[in-house]
């Protein structure tokens, strides 16, 4: 069958390449060890189940208003006043089926075409695709570790032009963990001053915080900001809950009101009875929060160091999300059973043949000096997994 053109600007995730192949080598019987999960590895606190379930009982199991009940509204608006200091009304909240989806709807509502959107390099994969699908234009624009995986306002400036719609931001990020401060957010919004460029602030990340990092985004510099700025976030990452599929964007009235639209003709609403969660997790008791961080605080410290101690292998410590992002590209040139490695995805197919383990090749990310590993697994496999790293590069001629 003929598929229709905007087939043609799809790339499959990369990051599913990599745990597919992964899963195939596993059901040969092959022990792999997995550092490419994009989620956490807790199970969804009991009383956000418990509230899911007695939604279902009571059979709270029809449609709902496309853009979420108020109920979940007020939890959103009083989340992002409590956590965050911003203030919205109910018609400035839209709730989709995962930040995912929210970050669609955006694309297809603010984007078209002849507009460039800025994604500050690595960038979590999804976003250039996005861009695509509502046939914008992406702009990448690289953060370099020596600047801590973040841009800079030159950068930024150097990047802007007279069709520069949006920045996407991503703080704490994945891949990279790095995270903006609030002085740092100003200097962007400086040379945002004025402009009529669209900040869309992807939070996904920020519950996900080490060592006394303080959490900001773009809407918290001030008025002006806050009125150029989408604030995207969801529970996959900070309630684990990436199967549930909630999301939500808090933003101006209008560009609210159009993805809400674009919803009603696309999926409708959230799942009622995951809204119900919904409002469990955001008002509920928050304590498995601080546990889950403390303990991706002790892995992250592990794997850090571990990955440092590998000749060749220098890895920058993060202040947030789940992942590290070592750089492996003073390892290119040399050879695993005679074929040369010289790009992240040779680097990863050495690490699954050799190792047995799976990670993610930087270049899905944009920065191919790097491979990707989530810590979102037990710290025992944390532990042997970089030690067969270790071993099998110790093997390369
Ligand atoms: C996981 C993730 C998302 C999307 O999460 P949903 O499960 O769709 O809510 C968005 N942005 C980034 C950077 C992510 O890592």
């Amino acid at each position: 069958m003929k598929l229709g053109p905007l087939t043609k600007v799809l790339r499959p995730s990369p990051t599913l390449a990599v745990t597919m192949k992964a899963k195939a080598l596993q059901k040969e019987g092959r022990d792999i060890i997995g550092f490419g999960a994009g989620e956490p590895d807790f199970d969804t606190p009991d009383n956000i189940k418990a509230a899911a379930i007695r939604a279902i009982q009571e059979g709270f199991t029809k449609y709902t208003p496309v853009g979420g009940i108020d109920e979940l509204k007020d939890a959103v608006i009083e989340k992002l006043r409590k956590d965050n200091g911003l203030a919205y009304k109910r018609s400035q909240i839209v709730v989709s089926t995962g930040a995912k989806h929210t970050l669609f709807n955006m694309a297809q509502v603010l984007f078209g075409q002849g507009d460039e959107v800025i994604i500050p390099a690595p960038y979590w994969v999804s976003y250039p695709d996005i861009v695509l699908l509502a046939d914008a234009t992406p702009v990448i624009v690289d953060g370099g570790e020596s600047e801590g995986f973040k841009i800079t306002p030159a950068k930024l400036k150097k990047s802007i032009t007279a069709k520069t719609k949006a920045i996407i931001l991503n703080s704490p990020s994945n891949p990279t963990g790095a995270a903006y401060t609030l002085d740092e957010l100003k200097g962007l919004a400086e040379v945002l001053k004025g402009t009529e460029i669209i900040v869309v602030s992807d939070d996904i990340y920020e519950k996900v915080v080490y060592d006394d990092f303080r959490f900001s985004n773009m809407a918290n510099v001030g008025e002006e900001m806050k009125e150029k700025t989408i604030v995207v976030n969801g529970l996959s990452k900070s309630h684990a809950m990436t199967g549930w599929r909630m999301g939500y964007a808090a933003g101006p009235d209008n560009v609210i009101a159009a993805m809400t639209e674009i919803q009603s003709q696309s999926t409708s609403n959230a799942t009622s009875i995951v809204q119900k969660a919904a409002i469990e997790a955001l008002l509920g008791d928050q304590s498995f929060i601080p546990k889950m961080v403390a303990e991706f605080k002790k892995r992250r410290d592990v794997i850090v160091g571990a990955l440092n101690d590998i000749p060749g292998i220098t890895c920058a410590m993060p202040p947030g999300a789940f992942y590290v992002f070592p750089r492996v590209s003073a390892l290119y040139g040399r050879k695993y059973r005679g074929k040369p490695i010289a790009t992240s995805n040779d680097f990863s197919e050495f690490l699954l043949e050799a190792a047995n383990v799976a990670v993610v090749p930087g270049g899905a990310f944009g920065n191919d000096d790097y491979i990707r590993l989530s810590y979102a697994t037990s710290m025992g496999l944390i532990v042997e997994g970089v030690k067969r790293i270790a071993g099998a590069v110790a093997k390369l001629d």
